[in-house]
């Protein structure tokens, strides 16, 4: 069972609206990189992505390129490892990180847990193997010996339906942490929806609410980030049909500002949740 989640911001990075989607004034926004930390009952302490870190800017001629074109900010007070030490929890204490995919602002803090199992999907784990430099996977930010400790879900856990078209795993069997396969992003992008909790943390299946809310387009260079940009819309359908039969659920993107306050909503007598700064 889910005893505590907190959303921290491990670094962000800073981009023009104009740039990104059509019909947008020139206005530059901040786009956190948020990580999640669950604390369960029986199976130890599990994250949800990992975020920046320093090692951004250790990542040779494709970091620089990358730091240009999408300038990040990460300060090393901010990185996954020192967020978990406010919180008294060594980065041994890890039993599970959920990669959602493999991009620089999730997998950052990946080399910090080296006990850990890494949990994620056949697609993310196949581009992985065979990536090109389109799948905008850093070398220097996965682990040696990643291979023997990577759990692809769908060789280990039995496909459940969320819907009529959003498929996922069950981590732990117990109902509260669904893996879902969200498609388009990474060729085989998780999330993770918190059953009790009414959450469900999309990664970048939407960089800003108003894809989903105002039907906002991605210009055609942001398509072209996506792994498959008709997957990438599809998923944006899937999830709305998810969220109108399912009222109570509130999307999280990895990408968005949650506040304090917002977080506060989220938090019920039965589900103990806050942010971490
Ligand atoms: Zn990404």
């Amino acid at each position: 069972m889910i005893k505590k989640v907190y959303i921290t911001e491990c670094g962000y990075c800073v981009n023009d609206l104009s740039k990104v989607y059509e019909g947008y004034r020139k206005e530059k926004v901040n786009f956190p990189a948020n990580c999640v930390i669950i604390e369960h009952s029986t199976e130890g302490w599990i994250l949800f992505d990992t975020g920046y870190s320093e090692l951004i800017y250790k990542s040779g001629l494709i970091g620089r390129v990358y730091n240009v074109l999408n300038p990040t900010f990460i300060d090393e007070k901010d990185n996954i490892k020192n967020k978990l030490s406010k919180i008294n929890v060594k980065c041994e204490d890890i039993s599970y990180v959920v990669m959602s995919h493999f991009h620089p602002d999730h997998i950052g803090g990946l080399n910090y847990f080296n006990n850990a199992k890494i949990v994620t999907s056949k697609g993310n784990f196949e581009e992985l193997k065979c990536s090109t430099i389109h799948s905008l996977i850093f070398k220097n930010m996965i682990p040696k010996n990643i291979e023997g400790r990577i759990d692809v879900v769908e060789d280990t856990h039995t496909r459940l339906k969320v819907s009529d078209y959003l498929e996922g795993y069950d981590l732990f069997d117990d109902g509260e942490i669904i893996l879902v396969n969200l498609r388009g992003h990474s060729k085989g992008q998780l999330g993770m929806l918190l059953k009790r909790g009414n959450l469900f943390f999309v990664a970048d299946s939407y960089w800003r609410e108003d894809e989903i809310n105002q039907d906002i387009k991605l210009k055609l260079i942001a398509r072209m980030i996506q792994s498959s940009y008709n997957n990438y819309v599809n998923t944006q359908k899937y999830l709305k049909d998810y969220l109108a039969s399912n009222t109570e659920i509130k999307l999280i993107a990895s990408h968005e500002i949650v506040t304090d306050e917002e977080v506060q909503k989220y938090a019920r007598e039965d589900f103990n949740i806050e942010k971490l700064h």
